[in-house]
């Protein structure tokens, strides 16, 4: 039986290790996490694409695969609804992926706290040096490695991740937290608000365990701003303790000052419910925003898939959509060629898939950088284009059907 080493335990090591397993692969991802990953606070939308991902994977779909909406808002600062259009749609959270996916691969395939330092390739197989001294030998590896990816910096040092010089504002509140006032005006919607240069999104999803009852569901909230590069970005990474932290600080280690400057912009620049969203979110937390691009999609026996390849900004909403995508194609090439034939045909496949996603996001966040000025923004546009629902049946119909259930015709 040929095996498959996948390296990175998050959506898109699972995707990968799903599908090759249902493909008749030996599969084994290792984790460098410990224990089980844990969301960071963040909802996604779903798409049909997803859906086919998961079906892919071998999934469980139901109707609890996500909340269900009606359609999508701009708020004015007053809260007043500047504009409204019909887009019913399903969200949801990574959680939730990660319960779906985690459901199907078996976990005595999982080795959790490995971390991957070095891969070495001949014309045989692929070698992975841990980080414990031992290796593991395969026919192909798949990294999975996300975008600080260890594989990658191996492989392809001169990729890096492009700050856009934004970051995005992310937290999840309780629905039981709410107001009554504040739940009527957002909680059945996908709400935006755009404040000068800026933009706020928020949706409701699934809560704790996956609930997708009325009452224990939770609301999601992204909240795109402007943050300057050189100095005031590292002073906001920088910890109590005076340590940057480059790559993306913890939620629990941002400075009070820092989320006292967000609480008092939300007061001041967002309407009475969406400052309400920001104020009862136990933990906000955020992340820059950028782009990257790597040159290849394989190397030799080495393929790149998810975040590790490319990261576009999420505007798209397509980061585990893409990690499914990239899963369903690497699966595809594996089945019908010997492997380093079949991961040219995978880098053929979804390189262009993937540059072209990625500029269209740097497209939708352009006025987000900043360096663009003033410029007026079509609301009804803008919800149609960010994340927008695309209409497809790449899964079957499954999403329409879900919607159908859901009351959405
Ligand atoms: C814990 C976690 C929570 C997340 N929560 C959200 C969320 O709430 N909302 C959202 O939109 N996105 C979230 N993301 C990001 C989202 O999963 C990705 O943007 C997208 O789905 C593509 O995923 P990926 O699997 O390619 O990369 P990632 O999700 O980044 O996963 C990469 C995985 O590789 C592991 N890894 C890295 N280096 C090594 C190594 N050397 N050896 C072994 N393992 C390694 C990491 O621990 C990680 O689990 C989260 C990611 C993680 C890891």
């Amino acid at each position: 039986m040929r095996r498959a080493l996948i390296v990175g335990g998050s959506l898109g090591g699972l995707f990968a290790g799903c599908m090759l397993m249902r493909a008749g692969w030996d599969v084994l991802i290792i984790e460098r996490t410990g224990g089980r990953l844990e969301a960071r606070g963040a909802g996604l939308g779903v798409h049909a694409s997803m859906l086919q991902g998961l079906l892919a994977a071998g999934a469980r779909v139901d109707a609890g695969v996500g909340v269900p909406i009606a359609g999508r808002a701009v708020l004015g600062r007053d809260g007043a609804v500047v504009a409204e259009i019909a887009m019913p749609q399903l969200c949801t959270s990574w959680a939730r992926l990660y319960t779906l996916l985690s459901d199907v691969f078996p976990e005595e395939r999982v080795r959790r706290g490995a971390a991957l330092v070095a891969v070495e390739q001949d014309a045989a197989g692929v070698t992975a040096r841990l980080a414990d001294g031992s290796s593991l030998r395969a026919d192909v590896l798949v990294a999975a490695d996300g975008v600080r990816s260890t594989v990658r910096a191996q492989l392809a040092p001169q990729t890096a991740f492009v700050y856009a010089g934004y970051i995005a504002w992310r937290g999840l509140a309780e629905e039981r937290d709410f107001s009554p006032r504040t739940h009527a005006a957002l909680f059945h919607r996908f709400a935006f608000a755009l404040p000068e240069g800026e933009q706020m999104l928020a949706y409701p999803v699934p809560g704790e365990a996956d609930d997708v009852a009325p009452g224990r569901r939770r609301y999601n909230f992204v909240w795109y701003r402007p943050v300057e590069a050189q100095r005031a970005l590292p002073a906001m990474l920088t910890d109590a303790d005076g340590r940057v932290h480059q790559g993306g600080i913890p939620p629990q280690a941002i400075r009070p000052d820092v989320l006292g400057a967000l609480y008092r912009d939300a007061e001041a620049l967002l309407c009475p419910a969406f400052a309400e969203t920001v104020r009862i979110v136990e933990q906000p937390l955020f992340q820059p925003i950028g782009d990257l691009e790597s040159p290849q999609m394989a190397f030799g026996r080495v393929a790149l898939l998810g975040d590790a390849a490319f990261v576009a900004r999420p505007h798209v909403a397509m980061g585990a959509i893409k990690a499914g995508q990239d899963a369903i194609a690497l699966a595809a090439a594996l089945s019908d060629a010997p492997v380093e034939a079949a991961l040219r045909h995978y880098d053929a496949a979804r390189r262009p898939a993937s540059a072209a996603l990625v500029a269209e996001s740097r497209r939708l966040g352009a006025y987000l950088e900043g360096t663009l000025g003033r410029i007026a923004r079509d609301p009804v546009k803008l919800m149609r284009e960010n994340g927008g629902v695309q209409h497809s049946t790449v899964d079957g119909g499954l999403f329409v059907r879900l919607l159908a259930q859901a009351g959405y015709p």
